[in-house]
């Protein structure tokens, strides 16, 4: 038996290393377990980052090209150093993960290198060795859904991982799945020159997303020149000399066809990760969809083991992990730690962006709530026209009798920045009119915000 514990934490992602800070500013001592050569999980390394990174370029990139001569600019022979790109997507992932590593330096929480295992309550093995703690969290994240019929090469047949590591422009990428992933990575190279075909199983993208944003969403993102396939089942897919053939069928019925690509990107979801951690051995119980199973405080059927982030029920963000990392490290404090599931945002970073929170419009409809609208498009916004930036608009959903803001969703410019004034006011129990007498400064596309729920009571001024 080696080295003792408070708290020790498996997986170093988002959820794992919070919740290991916030343990250990609260006075524990905390160890962290991670198989990873770095720090950070998934979206450090392989997800939320990188991406970023390669979204940022490719923007800056197609903008260049394309968005500058309306300005008066003109740039001649705009180039693409794909090389040059991804290493500065690796040096900004760097930054990152050495970031952390720093943080858990300052705050005196041990890095346990290697994979985990819970070989019993309170023991967790690493490398052959045993540490105890009188906590254990579970944080080992999420992978890619496989999907039957198709085998990942990370090179021609690529999830998200492979997809952000492409040395070259691929001529045609077909993306499975338009969710966040495949729209999000299906811009990067489409902004590039890839010509990308999005197949879907459903007869709409983002299914999660207010339907309304959504059909508007994907006019805008096919006038960028995507392709979309909805209704259509992707049933295989083979590698062939240069590059793979999918093969799709209509989800209703009708004759199989087939797509060559040279690059293709299954996205079609992620499950939760616990490969090797010991879950049934200990008797750790699954919920229906195979994600480890908490009550309201993270508490596993087992006594002294907990569970947050992507291997737990809820959307597969890493700011939700994070709040639940900080959550649980109060609560194993004697504090009251809380997420409140209601205001979480969500946020696509294609251009324009798409960000959401709280309920959708048919969530509503569904539910039987009374609701009012309030909606202002970009066009009509100063400094939206200033930057050229005027697809989308803000769409505010409140309670038809008290007024209180219960959705909002925006299509358009910064949309993930935008949705934070709503999240704040949703946490504070807002009322639209609440937003709407708020001053905004001028010109801002906050003032599109303000504009929106002012919109919800009938009154918007610019419109
Ligand atoms: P993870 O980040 O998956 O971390 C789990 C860690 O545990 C991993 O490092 C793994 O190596 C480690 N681990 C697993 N098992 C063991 C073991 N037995 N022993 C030791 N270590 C182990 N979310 C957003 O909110 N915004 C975004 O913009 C965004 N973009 C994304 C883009 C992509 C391409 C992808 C794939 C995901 C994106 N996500 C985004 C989702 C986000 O990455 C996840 O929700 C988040 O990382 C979940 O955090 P986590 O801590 O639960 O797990
Ligand atoms: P997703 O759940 O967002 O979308 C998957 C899509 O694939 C859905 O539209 C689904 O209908 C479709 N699909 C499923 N099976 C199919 C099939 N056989 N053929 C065709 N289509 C099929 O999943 P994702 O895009 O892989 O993302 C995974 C997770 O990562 C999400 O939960 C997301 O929250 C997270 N993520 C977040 C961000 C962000 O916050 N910006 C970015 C990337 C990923």
């Amino acid at each position: 038996m080696s080295e003792s514990f408070d708290v020790i934490v498996i997986g170093a992602g988002p959820g794992g290393y919070v919740c290991a800070i916030r343990a250990a500013q609260l006075g524990m001592k905390v160890a962290c377990v991670e198989q990873r050569a770095t720090l950070g999980g998934t979206c450090l390394n392989i997800g939320c980052i990188p991406s970023k990174a390669l979204l940022q370029s490719s923007e800056e990139f197609h903008h260049a090209a394309h968005g500058l001569a309306d300005h008066g600019v003109n740039v001649a022979n705009v180039s693409l150093d794909l090389a040059r790109m991804q290493a500065r997507k690796g040096e900004v992932v760097g930054a990152n993960v050495k970031g952390v590593e720093f943080l858990f330096k300052k705050n005196k929480v041990t890095w346990l290198k290697g994979a985990g295992r819970i070989v019993a309550t309170g023991q967790v093995d690493v490398n052959g060795t045993v540490y105890t703690a009188r906590h254990i969290v579970i944080a080992t994240g999420s992978d890619s859904t496989p999907l039957p019929g198709i085998a990942v090469d990370e090179t021609t047949i690529v999830t998200s991982t492979g997809v952000l590591e492409l040395n070259t422009v691929p001529k045609h990428l077909i993306v499975i799945g338009a969710g966040v992933i495949g729209l999000e990575l299906g811009s990067v190279w489409r902004r590039l020159g890839a010509e990308v075909t999005v197949v879907e199983f459903l007869d709409r993208i983002v299914p999660s997303m207010d339907e309304e944003v959504a059909k508007h969403f994907q006019r805008i993102l096919t006038k960028q020149g995507l392709k979309f396939r909805l209704g259509t089942k992707v049933t295989g897919a083979t590698k062939c000399a240069d590059g793979a053939t999918v093969t799709m069928e209509p989800v209703k019925g009708g004759a199989a066809e087939e797509l060559k690509a040279d690059i293709v990107l299954l996205a079609i979801g992620r499950r939760p990760h616990m490969d090797g951690l010991g879950l049934a051995e200990v008797g750790v119980a699954l919920d229906e969809r195979g994600r480890v199973k908490t009550d309201a405080h993270y508490a596993t059927n087992i006594a002294g083991i907990y569970a947050i982030g992507d291997v737990i029920a809820g959307p597969m963000l890493a700011h939700k992990a994070e709040d639940e990392g900080v959550a649980l490290a109060e609560l194993l404090a004697g504090q009251a730690g809380h997420v409140n599931y209601s205001v979480i945002p969500s946020v696509v970073y294609t251009d324009p962006e798409v960000a959401s929170i709280g309920q959708t419009e048919e969530e509503l409809k569904h539910a039987g709530v009374a609701y009012s609208v309030g909606k202002f498009p970009f066009t009509a916004n100063g400094r939206a026209r200033a930057m050229g930036a005027t697809d989308g608009f803000v769409k505010i959903l409140a309670d038809k009798t008290t007024d209180r803001i219960l959705g909002a969703h925006i299509l358009g410019p910064d949309a993930g920045t935008l949705i934070a004034e709503l999240a704040t006011a949703m946490e504070f129990g807002a009322s639209a009119e609440d937003v709407a007498r708020i001053c905004h400064a001028h010109p801002s596309l906050n003032e599109a915000v303000k504009e929106a729920a002012l919109a919800v009571a009938g009154r918007a001024l610019h419109i």
